[in-house]
């Protein structure tokens, strides 16, 4: 750090995304991205004629992507505010919901950015331990008067809650947000959604990266009631107002529209990924039921770092984190069967050897 830096800074320790090597040819399974390519229907929207609009400032209404997400999702367009990512709508909520004297309970074992942000905008921390088979407690989160944040499938566990637990957690905190970030829900998870005429108190938050083929586009929706969209709204008006460019906006619009394609490539991971969790079972691995596009899952015959590296060498890519509860753990991305069968190879070298 240079010496002008703020102090405010010092403590604060940034996320550390998964490797984007640029160099060499991996089979990626690190980043939980969709080993399939975006609909053709996204690739015709990010025309010539569109990329010469990009003199022009984008919209920062976004009105025509929430008009297409609100009849998708069958919400009005007011309880809708797209961010470049759920990563920056998750941390507006945490702008608008959190501060010095309003702590944000999570889990022990979840998304990383959460507890970063913490630390960015000082905003205390109430971590809560999951129970010793990876699962959330509902009841540990009644009536804590905080904001709470639940990654419903969560990463990197891959295990989901069922709706009316949610439900149970959004009635006991009835004076506080509960965000839902729903990153993976699309893989087989129940999406809380329906609840949000209900629950003034949800705040629903959706990304494109995973399950519409568009990590690289930036995009994510946040869904809730619409005076806690006019919140997010008031954040993002004060820091960056065109924050979705406007290929991003078309590209957005395309992939909702392309419900067909969207369904063939989940039910296309959910299918690897049940093929995937007997093969690494067949060979002694515990995997966690996933209900994400990747799998959590552990060896007692080598630990996590080591396997990490030594497929890394083979030239398959997988995350590994170092934390305490989990160092014995890999999280593997589902990519095409041609990629798991390379992974299984690989794993097989590595154990026999
Ligand atoms: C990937 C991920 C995000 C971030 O997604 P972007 O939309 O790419 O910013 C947020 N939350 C969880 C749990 C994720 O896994």
């Amino acid at each position: 750090m240079s010496r002008f830096l703020s102090p405010t800074l010092e403590a604060v320790t940034p996320y550390t995304p998964g490797e984007q090597p640029q160099d060499q040819q991996y089979i990626k399974l690190n980043t939980n991205e969709s080993p399939y390519r975006p609909s053709p229907a996204v690739v015709a929207a990010v025309s010539e004629a569109e990329v010469e609009k990009l003199r022009l400032y984008s919209d920062p209404a976004c009105a025509e992507l929430l008009r297409t997400a609100a009849a998708h999702f069958n919400l009005q367009p007011d309880q809708i505010m797209p961010g470049n990512g759920s990563d920056e709508n998750l941390f507006f909520a945490l702008r608008a919901f959190c501060d010095e004297a309003h702590p944000l309970a999570y889990a022990d074992i979840t998304y990383g950015c959460y507890g970063v942000w913490c630390g960015l905008m000082h905003i205390p921390s109430h971590i809560i331990p999951l129970k010793d088979d990876f699962t959330l407690d509902p009841a540990d989160y009644y009536g804590l008067n905080e904001t709470i944040v639940i990654a419903n499938p969560n990463a990197p566990t891959g295990l989901a809650l069922p709706r009316s637990a949610i439900e149970g957690i959004l009635k006991a905190n009835p004076d506080n947000v509960v965000i839902v970030d729903e990153a993976y829900v699309d893989f087989g998870g129940e999406s809380c959604i329906p609840l949000i005429d209900q629950y003034e108190n949800l705040l629903v938050i959706q990304t494109f990266s995973k399950s519409r083929q568009l990590a690289g586009a930036r995009l994510g929706l946040a869904m809730g009631n619409a005076k806690l969209i006019a919140d997010l709204n008031r954040v993002k008006f004060s820091l960056n107002p065109y924050n979705i460019n406007r290929l991003t906006l078309k590209a957005g619009k395309a992939a909702l529209e392309d419900t067909a394609y969207f369904e063939k490539t989940c039910a296309a991971i959910v299918e690897t990924r049940s093929w995937t969790k007997q093969q690494l079972e067949a060979r002694g691995f515990t995997v966690l039921d996933s209900r994400t596009n990747f799998l959590f899952a552990s060896t007692g015959k080598k630990g996590g770092g080591e396997l990490y590296r030594k497929l890394k060498e083979k030239g398959v890519l997988v995350r590994h984190f170092d934390a305490p509860r989990i160092t014995d753990w890999l999280r593997i991305t589902i990519g095409t069967p041609e990629d798991m069968e390379a992974l299984l190879r690989a794993l097989d070298e590595i154990l026999e050897g």
